[in-house]
């Protein structure tokens, strides 16, 4: 018994003073044992043995509920001192994401002619014909159609090859005046150093039904623009060619990488060209059904100019997801 006293106040752990639970009060155990003996002993000395052996064994309880809370306790500090917490320790940092490049320069675009009082409008990305081309003065047959290399429908829908259908759509649902860009993915069957199959335009358009809108008030804005993007430039207008705008022009921006003495990326001419632009066809505001109304309209590919912010030199590098390139934007 003594000795059995002895292992319940020296057990270092709850398994070890389990252990000495089951051999002390187990069903075979030590006063098991004990109160076996009771059937042996003469009847006169049963009822002090029993009380004797009762005592006993309350004192043993008493004992082992003693060391069983003393063990739980000293358990719990165990834990909380090898699970500590040091709060001053860099957990697994974050790995935060970032805007794409590509929507990172659309943001800054849009936010450029939110400035400026222009509203953003949406549109479908599968267009019928009406939209990408008829009504933006591109008849069936007409030469400019081969410009846009088209993904077709079965049912005879595109997938559209600019955003300027939504110019088409603002019109047809609004009155004019009318100040919107159309920022968007649209799509062609090409894919290069400089043509990816998805890609994605801002299209602007203005019109106004009182006063003539100018040439001039087209060149102030996107001259502006162009030095909201690319800082301190120099901008010049080059006549050209669209299907709905008339006059049309290209505009170019000193060469950000030389400053215009002439480097690879911009064939050692000086100048890069960044927009499309010009005034509204006439033909267009009548698709439309606009009556006595003047207007401009521009066009400009994100991707180009996330390449030239960035000096990203292969556009298909800006939709390979390699994390190389993306994390470089964080
Ligand atoms: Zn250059």
């Amino acid at each position: 018994m003594k000795e059995l006293e002895a292992k319940i106040s020296q057990a270092g752990s709850l398994e070890e003073l389990e252990k000495v639970r089951i051999e002390l009060f187990g069903k075979r155990g030590v006063l098991a044992l004990e109160f076996a003996k009771l059937k042996d002993i003469p009847n006169s000395e049963k009822k002090s043995f029993a009380e004797g052996l009762n005592r006993k064994k309350g004192e043993l309880q008493r004992l082992y509920e003693k060391a069983l809370a003393r063990l739980k306790e000293k358990r719990i500090e165990d834990i909380l001192k090898s699970e500590i917490l040091d709060v001053s320790l860099y957990g697994n940092l974050d790995r935060k994401g970032a805007l794409h490049p590509v929507m990172e320069t659309m943001d800054r675009i849009i936010e450029y002619f939110i400035a400026m009082n222009f509203s953003v409008e949406d549109g479908p990305k599968i267009e019928d014909d009406f939209h990408n081309f008829e009504a933006l003065n591109l008849p069936k047959n007409h030469p400019a159609r081969d410009m846009q290399d088209t993904f077709f429908c079965r049912d005879g829908k595109l997938l559209r090859t600019h955003t300027s259908p939504v110019q088409i759509r603002t019109m047809l649902e609004q009155k004019p005046p009318i100040r919107i860009i159309a920022p968007g993915a649209v799509f062609r069957k090409d894919y290069d150093l400089t043509h990816t199959p998805m890609f994605h335009q801002v299209e602007g358009l203005v019109v106004q039904d009182k006063g003539e809108v100018s040439f001039a008030n087209l060149k102030y804005i996107l001259s502006d623009f162009l030095q909201y993007m690319f800082g301190d430039v120099e901008v010049r207008f080059r006549p050209s060619f669209f299907p709905f705008t008339e006059p049309s022009a290209e505009v170019d921006i000193s060469c950000i990488f030389c400053r215009g003495d002439g480097c690879r990326v911009c064939s050692h001419t000086g100048w890069l060209e960044v927009l499309g632009c010009g005034i509204v066809d006439p033909n267009v505001f009548k698709a439309v059904g606009y009556k006595d109304v003047s207007g401009y309209a521009f066009g400009l590919g994100v991707e180009r100019f996330a390449m030239l912010l960035h000096r990203i030199p292969d556009l298909r590098m800006l939709f390979e997801g390699d994390l190389r390139l993306l994390e470089q934007f964080r």
